[in-house]
């Protein structure tokens, strides 16, 4: 069974883009589908997002939310230069300065680019619940430099440029479908602009954390903070805008396949439920397109509902973790999520499945769910 962990979410291993409809070839190739755009969908709420389904290099997108003093991100990117573009599209958006940066959980490619946006706006707060302020300050810092470091970029720079050439001579390579061949193209496009996007990222700890719930008031444009409990992290934080019915839930949610990855299966089930009994118009997830219905939560509680009732027993029954795949069939949930979109099936088992089947498979047998505890340095 192949094993990834979260770090494959933290801009330390590559992924991909594309496919539903028909990118332009000069697209894939410049590398198009790896950049954030400014989408409305409310007034004065925007999401900045990655255009298509992108697993490798994947940045989170980031709700900018107007508020009557200054603007409030939710999310800040994935490194320096993504941040610069952040900077960017905000100013293009907006007058106003961003006050307010929230984290919804500690993953790299929600927090790295917050050293360009701070850069710009110096005084905006930074907000996380208080175990994500701990991952990020425990997890994050074994990761990036805690200011701008030559050594860093370079050894960084390196790092990637070697995962682009291994996947340029072997799974490019050996992609059996036009889809999956596409997949790749598109992949290698971004290579040159994430390897520009290295230098001068650093990380930046929260400034003010919360346990269940902050409200950052407003008169027209209140948000809710919520922690709802464990799900796709320890620390995950939904922002809610009652006035708007714009709720924006980070990776507890993510389109068009799900990201799984040492998540807690039976409180994540929980949370979702909590997230479908919001009466939103708009849901934001943590990558991908803004939905307007609950068909999507519907999928995932199936998903996690499909995993639990065929790996569960194998489990208690002492089959080996490396003998389920084997043992089990989810064409079905598979088909609900890629269609028959090779590439979008590659991602699903690798992303969602897989480590889904893992995470419920440690849950069954009592064993420790989340990341391995980072050792003192
Ligand atoms: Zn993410």
């Amino acid at each position: 069974m192949k094993r990834i962990t979260a770090l494959a979410l933290c801009g330390t291993t590559l992924g991909a883009g594309t496919v539903h409809g028909q990118p332009s070839a000069s697209a894939l190739e410049r590398g198009q589908l790896y950049v954030q755009v400014a989408e409305r969908v409310s007034p004065g709420v925007h999401v900045l997002r990655q255009q298509r389904p992108n697993f490798a290099g994947v940045v989170g997108n980031v709700t900018v939310i107007e508020q009557g003093d200054g603007l409030v991100l939710v999310d800040a990117g994935a490194s320096h230069g993504s941040g610069l573009r952040i900077v960017a599209l905000v100013r293009a958006i907006s007058p106003k300065p961003v006050k307010t940066v929230v984290i919804t959980h500690w993953h790299g490619d929600h927090v790295m680019g917050l050293s360009a946006i701070l850069a710009a706006w110096p005084n905006a707060d930074v907000i996380a619940q208080e175990q994500a302020a701990r991952d990020i300050a425990t997890r994050l810092s074994a990761l990036f430099p805690s200011a701008p470091s030559a050594t860093y970029d370079h050894e960084r720079a390196q790092a990637l440029d070697a995962a682009y050439t291994d996947i340029e001579q072997n799974q490019a390579a050996q992609a059996r479908t036009d889809a999956e061949r596409e997949g790749w193209r598109a992949t290698l496009g971004a290579r040159d602009l994430r390897l520009a996007d290295v230098p001068g990222t650093h990380l930046i700890p929260a400034r003010r954390t919360f346990r269940d719930s902050l409200t950052l008031a407003d008169t027209e444009t209140p948000i809710e903070l919520r922690h709802l409990g464990r799900a796709n992290t320890s620390g995950d934080v939904v922002a809610w805008l009652p006035r708007q019915r714009v709720l924006v839930t980070g990776d507890i949610v993510v389109a068009p396949t799900p990201y799984m990855i040492q998540v807690f299966p039976s409180e994540l089930s929980r949370t979702l439920e909590r997230i479908r009994a919001y009466p939103f118009r708009v849901l934001v997830p943590g990558h991908g397109a803004p939905t307007r219905d609950r068909s999507y939560l519907d999928a995932l509680q199936r998903l996690l509902r499909a995993v639990r009732t065929q790996v569960e027993p194998l489990a208690r029954a002492g089959v080996p973790l490396d003998s389920i795949p084997a043992r089990t069939r989810f064409d079905r949930e598979r088909t609900a999520f890629a269609g028959s979109d090779t590439w979008l099936a590659y991602w699903f088992d690798l992303y969602g499945l897989t480590p889904l089947i893992e995470s419920v498979y440690n849950e069954a047998l009592g064993r420790p769910l989340g990341p391995a505890p980072v050792p003192p340095t």
